[in-house]
C-alpha cells in the first residue's frame, strides 16, 4: 500500500467523520430551530385567542366570531388549527376540521403544554393553554350566557375556565427537514469527493520526487559511480534527504575507489619483490654454481623476503586499524625517558652517529600510548630521514611542549619534498617521483602507518619540507596530567 494512499485514506476518513458530525449537528440545530419557530407560532396564536377571550373576575367570555377572523397561516408555513374547550371538555369552537379532543385527553391539565402527537393519520405539534378567571371557583357563575351580543358579535358564552388548543401538522416541518438533510448530505459528499480528488492529486505531486528517487536508486549499478539521486529542488525535507543520500553515495564511492586503488597498489608492491625473488631463484637453478654464489643469491632472496614481510605487515596493520573500532590498550608513559630508551635500538645503525636527540629534561611529558606502535612510528620516521638524506648530515629527534600536547619531530637535511607531493605523503603507496628516480627502496606505506598510529593515540602528524634543504615530520600527541605513577612502563 503506497504512502500516498495511506496518508490520503487517513485524511479522507477523518474528513468523512468531520463532515458527518458537522452535518448531523447542523441538522439537529435546524430541527430545533424549526420546532421552536413552530412552537412560537402556536403560542402566538394561543395568545391571540386568549386576548380575544375576555377574562372577567368570575368567568371567561368566549366570542367565536372574533377568533375566526385571525390570519393563522402565513404563506409557505404550516396552517395552524385551533380549538376551544370549556371546563367540561366540551368543544366550544374550532378552526377547520381538526379534532383536538384526543389531544386534550392525552395532555396534562394546567398552564401551557407543548407536545408532538399522532392525531389520526398525521403527526401534529400541539400546544394547550388553560385559561382561568381571576376569582376563586366558588364565586363563579358557570355556563351562563349574556343577555345579548354586543354590536358585531355573535353569541357570547361565559365559562368557568377555557382550554385553548393550537396545533399544526408536522409534515411541512418534516419535509423542510428532509430538504435540509438531503442538502447537507449532498454538500458533504460533494466536498468529500472534491477533497479526495485534490488530496490524491496533491499527494501524488508531493510524493512524486520520492517515487523518482526510488526508481533512480533502483536503476543504479555499482559500476556507475557518477549517478546520483535527482534533487527535487523543493527546499524541504525531501531535498535534504536527496542531498544527504547523494553525499553518502559520494563518500561510499570514494571509499570504494580508495579500496580498489589500495588493492591494486598492494598487488603491485607485492608482485615486484616476488618477481625479483622468482627470477633470482630461476637464474640460480640454471646451472651448478660455487657455494659463495649461492650464498649471495640466498642473501638477495632474504632481502626480498624481508621487504615482502614488511609490506605484508604494514598492509595488515592498515587493514586492521580500518576494520577494528576498538583502540589497543594505551599506557601512560613519560615520553623523554621512553624516547631515550628507544633510541638505544639505533646504536648499531650505520647512521647512528648522525642521530641527535633533544628531549625535555626539566618538564616531563606524559602521554598515553601503545609502546610497540610508537616504536614503529619513530622507526618509520627515522628510517625515512636516513633513507632520504646523505650520510654525515644530522638527523634530529626533538620533543617540544605544546598547549595540551607534546610535539615529537624528526628533522633531516636531505633531498626534501616537492610542494605538490606534500598533500599525498600519507596516502598508502605514495612514493615521490624523485624517490623512485633516486632508486631508494620503499613501499610507500611507512607514512600511512605513521599517520594511522598517531590517530590511534588521538594525535596527528604534519610534514614540512623545502626541496633540497630537508624535511621535518612532527607528530602531535595529546598529553595527560603529570601526576602519574613512576614511569615503570618505560
Ligand atoms: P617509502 O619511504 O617506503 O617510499 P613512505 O610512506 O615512508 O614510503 O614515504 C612516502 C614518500 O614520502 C617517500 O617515497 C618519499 O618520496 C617521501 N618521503 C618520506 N620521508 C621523506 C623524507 N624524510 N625526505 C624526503 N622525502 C620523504
Amino acid at each position: 500500500m503506497s504512502l500516498a494512499f495511506r496518508l490520503g485514506a487517513f485524511f479522507l476518513v477523518a474528513l468523512a467523520l468531520l463532515l458527518g458530525g458537522f452535518s448531523v449537528a447542523l441538522y439537529l440545530l435546524a430541527r430545533a430551530q424549526l420546532r421552536q419557530h413552530l412552537d412560537e407560532r402556536l403560542a402566538n396564536v394561543q395568545d391571540a385567542l386568549a386576548s380575544a377571550a375576555e377574562i372577567e373576575p368570575d368567568a371567561i367570555e368566549w366570542r367565536p366570531a372574533l377568533q375566526r377572523s385571525m390570519d393563522l397561516a402565513p404563506a409557505g408555513e404550516a396552517p395552524i388549527s385551533w380549538a376551544a374547550f370549556d371546563e367540561h371538555g366540551n368543544l366550544l369552537d374550532r378552526s377547520g376540521a381538526a379534532d383536538f379532543s384526543q389531544a386534550l385527553r392525552a395532555l396534562p391539565q394546567g398552564g401551557r403544554v407543548r407536545r408532538s402527537l399522532r392525531l389520526g393519520d398525521d403527526r401534529w405539534r400541539v400546544a394547550v393553554h388553560h385559561l382561568r378567571p381571576a376569582q376563586s371557583p366558588g364565586e363563579r357563575a358557570t355556563g351562563r350566557r349574556r343577555a345579548g351580543p354586543r354590536h358585531g358579535e355573535s353569541s357570547v358564552s361565559v365559562h368557568a375556565s377555557l382550554t385553548l388548543v393550537t396545533g399544526a401538522r408536522e409534515v411541512i416541518m418534516e419535509s423542510a427537514l428532509v430538504r435540509v438533510g438531503f442538502t447537507l448530505a449532498g454538500l458533504s459528499t460533494l466536498l468529500w469527493f472534491l477533497a479526495a480528488a485534490a488530496g490524491l492529486f496533491v499527494g501524488r505531486r508531493v510524493l512524486s520526487p520520492v517515487t523518482r528517487m526510488a526508481s533512480t536508486a533502483a536503476s543504479m549499478t555499482a559500476n556507475d559511480r557518477t549517478q546520483r539521486l535527482p534533487s527535487p529542488g523543493t527546499r524541504d525535507e525531501l531535498e535534504v534527504l536527496a542531498d544527504s543520500f547523494n553525499g553518502l553515495l559520494g563518500r561510499l564511492h570514494e571509499a570504494l575507489e580508495r579500496q580498489e586503488r589500495f588493492t591494486g597498489d598492494a598487488s603491485h608492491q607485492l608482485r615486484t619483490p616476488l618477481t625479483a625473488l622468482i627470477s633470482e631463484i630461476e637464474l640460480a637453478r640454471r646451472r651448478d654454481r660455487p657455494p659463495e654464489e649461492y650464498r649471495r643469491v640466498l642473501d638477495s632472496i632474504l632481502g626480498d623476503a624481508v621487504r615482502l614481510r614488511q609490506i605484508v605487515e604494514s598492509l595488515l596493520f592498515l587493514a586492521r586499524s580500518d576494520a577494528e573500532s576498538e583502540r589497543p590498550a594505551l599506557e601512560s608513559v613519560e615520553l623523554s625517558l621512553w624516547l631515550r630508551d628507544h633510541l638505544c635500538h639505533w646504536e648499531n645503525h650505520p647512521r647512528a652517529g648522525d642521530l641527535h636527540c633533544e628531549t625535555l629534561e626539566e618538564s616531563p611529558a606524559w602521554v598515553k600510548i601503545h609502546p610497540p606502535l610508537l616504536s614503529q612510528l619513530v622507526d618509520n620516521l627515522l628510517d625515512n630521514a636516513c633513507k632520504y638524506s646523505n650520510p654525515g648530515t644530522p638527523v634530529v629527534i626533538r620533543l617540544v611542549h605544546e598547549p595540551g600536547a607534546v610535539a615529537l619531530s624528526v628533522e633531516d637535511q636531505g633531498m626534501g619534498i616537492e610542494p605538490l607531493d606534500l598533500p599525498h605523503l600519507f596516502d598508502p603507496f605514495f612514493r615521490s617521483a624523485r624517490a623512485r628516480l633516486r632508486g631508494t627502496t620503499g613501499s610507500g606505506l611507512g607514512l600511512s602507518v605513521v599517520q594511522r598510529i598517531a590517530q590511534t593515540f588521538g594525535g596527528r602528524v604534519t610534514a614540512e619540507s623545502e626541496l633540497g634543504s630537508g624535511s621535518r615530520f612532527v607528530v602531535h600527541i595529546p598529553t595527560i596530567p603529570s601526576a602519574m605513577p613512576a614511569p615503570s612502563a618505560v
